[in-house]
């Protein structure tokens, strides 16, 4: 291997060292300089990728997982997608249980790169043994010889981007940055990156961006689990149904809600106006920092480092399908379809 060269021994040893892209065109209103910390440049296209390669080598390390072994995990997709992808250059069996809200190219995805997919009902209780978390436990409890990632519960999702994402971009920003605006599923990646930051500079503001639907932004401001907040709602990967203890809530200053309309009508103007070809929760950190721009959040000597989790590629049947954000009555006076297509007869 010669990374100077950019040669590799296989694919994992790409995995990190993303860039940390300025952004020029959506921010020219808005207080501040604001950075996107580009995860999509990860070999999986998401920040996941760190994840799986982390567990999996934690667990080779302390001799749980031998060559031939199961891993088994719950996801929406992209941390099952790296799971596949370390599991094939390393050997493994790999059996995911997805939400049916996930996109059909998402499952697709996964069964390519060798998963075997078990597809649950997305609108379950968390405890209901049709849930993805219970199948995925049954699974495991049936399969001698598996690991269970259960990315929501394993504190190595917070210590993957404490080691990896955290110190990346504390020197992408030599040491100014001066906020995080990140969505938080399991909460790993925020709580991992703020732990990291605030060891450096307690000063430094961590955001978290959650979904209208989660019960992750009350049970931050009143440790009050909540279940009058939980109804359905579109965006995949960002808020939850139940109190991951991969989020360490200490280490978040705030939270702050978006919609699902907006979200999407922000990751299309991600990509129309920086060239970022994202996902549906990078425009839920942009229109988290919009929010934020307009409660006076941001002053204009501040650096502000916003993380795009994933790629646009895996949401062509949603938010960049112009028949889906119809569907969803996204195209509305305020929003009329922009489209750059035309049929020749
Ligand atoms: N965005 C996407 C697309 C995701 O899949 C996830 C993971 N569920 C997140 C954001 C949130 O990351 P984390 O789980 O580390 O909080």
């Amino acid at each position: 291997m010669d990374k100077n060269k950019n040669v590799f021994d296989n694919v994992l040893q790409l995995i990190g060292s993303t860039p940390l892209i300025k952004l020029n065109r959506m921010t020219t209103e808005i207080d501040g300089e604001f950075y996107a910390k580009v995860e999509a440049f990860n070999p999986g296209h998401s920040s996941k990728d760190r994840i799986a390669l982390h567990i999996i080598e934690e667990a080779e390390r302390q001799g749980i997982l031998t060559p031939g072994d199961t891993i088994i995990e719950t996801t929406s997709g992209n941390t099952g997608f790296s799971i596949a992808m370390v599991s094939i250059i390393k050997g493994y069996e790999c059996i995911l249980a997805v939400s049916s809200k996930s996109s059909a190219d998402k499952i697709d995805m996964l069964k390519s790169m060798g998963a075997k997919v078990y597809v649950c009902p997305a609108h379950v209780n968390a405890d209901d043994p049709r849930s993805y978390y219970q199948v995925a436990k049954r699974l495991h409890e049936e399969n001698k010889g598996s690991i269970y990632i259960n990315q929501y519960f394993n504190q190595l999702n917070i210590d993957a981007h404490y080691n990896s994402t955290g110190p990346e971009i504390w020197d992408q920003t030599n040491g100014e940055i001066t906020h995080l605006v990140a969505c938080s599923g399991t909460g790993g990646t925020i709580s991992g990156i703020a732990k990291y930051l605030k060891e450096q500079n307690p000063n430094v503001k961590i955001i978290g961006v959650d979904a209208y639907g989660s019960v992750l932004k009350k049970y931050h401001e009143t440790r009050e689990f909540d279940d009058k907040e939980i109804y359905p709602y579109r965006i995949e990967g960002l808020g939850k149904n139940l109190i991951p203890t991969a989020t360490d809530f200490d280490v978040i200053d705030k939270f702050i809600k978006v919609t699902d309309e907006e979200s999407a009508h922000t990751a299309r103007e991600i990509s129309n106006t920086e060239g970022l070809f994202v996902g549906y929760t990078s425009g839920a950190a942009m229109q988290a920092v919009k929010q934020l721009s307009e409660e006076g959040e941001f002053k204009p000597t501040d650096k502000v480092v916003v993380v795009f989790p994933d790629h646009g590629s895996r949401y062509m049947s949603k938010v960049y399908n112009d028949k889906w954000m119809e569907d969803q009555g996204f195209f509305d006076s305020k929003n009329k379809v922009h489209t750059t297509i035309e049929y020749v007869k």
